[in-house]
């Protein structure tokens, strides 16, 4: 299977990093490096990577049958410790030399855990596992462009639904749940997100949702997510009730622009900081740089959040089978905010939308 081949990358790319072991938590790492996603919880569960290839999965007794269930590589040593076992004894014995080593821990390893380890371990140095893994993990494999395709197709139906789901006097609560819901029948595992950001609440970008009541004259910014075989969703669209805010029409107008020049301006050797200043710039040109308070993109993967970053200055060259977002938004505090969202994946030559549905404020009676 592909992890067996993911391994022996990651353990190439350590030795460039001249990192002797990774130490990778449940999570997206962990998924993409050996398939494996157990829940995480305050039981240790480590992957011990080690440059020479010896390579050792720590779990906890009771995930045992989940470990083997998974169907591991061969390569990894499957290693469970009991309730009352010290984990990171068992991290030591898995390390062997390396533990004086310089050891990479996975980034969103608790605290919990990763202090244990370093009082354990008072002769290793350490690093972010990122800078073994997150090369490898932007360039998305075909299964891996399929699986996000089907994601992007399923929200896609999801705002499609949605007009029918704002409906004058609903609160964004309510229109969140439904949203939920819709998200799961239209072929997600689970529910990633949902931002239903009504009026001033838009202008809030990762406002989720509240009590307020939809009402005539109201932006609506709908940020939705799920994940599919482990492979994220994440498209924003934006709706009026009844009928536009004062001065919406040309502040959409100039982000619908922005959005189609930073996605023009996609194609490997272009850099990721060209393609924030194609948006940043289009916006600025209508006087609303100050409104755009974010970056304008992030990767997108087994993580809803992952490398390659679409900020200012970054010189990062896109690559084919990178995958990212596209969302330059604008927000105006007390009035509203809008957003506009797709995810897009690096070809040969430019760049596939993963997300078609008309991207102008879809008018909701
Ligand atoms: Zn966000
Ligand atoms: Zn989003
Ligand atoms: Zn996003």
């Amino acid at each position: 299977m592909a992890s067996a081949s993911r391994l022996s990358r990651a353990v190439t790319a350590m030795g460039e990093a001249e990192v002797d072991a990774l130490l990778v938590g449940p999570g997206a790492d962990l998924r993409w490096l050996v398939g494996f996603d157990p829940p995480p919880l305050e039981r240790l569960t480590l992957l011990v990577v080690r440059a020479d290839g010896q390579h050792t999965l720590i779990v906890p007794e009771l995930e045992r049958q989940l470990a083997v269930d998974a169907g591991l590589p061969e390569e990894v040593a499957l290693v469970s410790h009991g309730e009352s076992e010290d984990p990171v004894q068992r991290v030591r014995a898995a390390l062997d030399t390396a533990v004086a080593g310089r050891l990479a821990v996975g980034d969103r390893l608790w605290s919990q855990f990763t202090l244990a380890l370093q009082a354990a371990l008072p002769d290793a140095g350490w690093t972010l596992a990122s800078r073994v893994l997150a090369g490898l993990r932007q360039i998305k494999d075909d299964d891996e462009i399929d699986a996000l395709r089907r994601a992007g197709a399923a929200i896609d139906r999801v705002h499609q639904r949605l007009p029918r789901l704002l409906a004058p006097g609903r609160t964004e609560s309510e229109v969140a749940r439904d949203v939920a819901d819709a998200i799961i029948a239209e072929g997600h595992d689970d529910v990633r997100f949902v931002i239903v950001g009504s009026g001033p609440n838009g202008a809030s970008p990762h406002h989720q949702h509240g009590d307020r009541a939809l009402g005539p004259g109201d932006a609506v910014v709908a940020d939705i997510g799920g994940s599919l075989d482990g492979y994220c969703s994440d498209c924003t669209r934006n709706y009026v009730v009844g009928h536009a805010p004062a001065g919406y029409d040309d502040t959409y107008a100039a982000l619908l622009e922005a959005q189609r020049a930073a996605v023009d301006a996609i194609k490997p050797g272009a850099t990721a900081g060209e393609i924030d200043a194609a948006a940043r710039d289009r916006l600025a040109q209508a006087g609303l740089a100050e409104r755009f308070i974010h970056r304008t993109g992030h990767g997108i993967g087994l993580a809803e959040h992952e490398p390659p970053w679409i900020m200012a200055d970054s010189d990062q060259r896109l690559e084919p089978g990178m995958a990212f977002s596209v969302e330059p938004g604008v927000y105006l505090p007390g009035r509203f905010g809008a957003r506009i969202e797709d995810i897009v994946v690096v070809t040969s030559d430019g760049c596939e939308r993963l997300n078609t549905t008309d991207r102008q404020a879809a008018m909701v009676t």
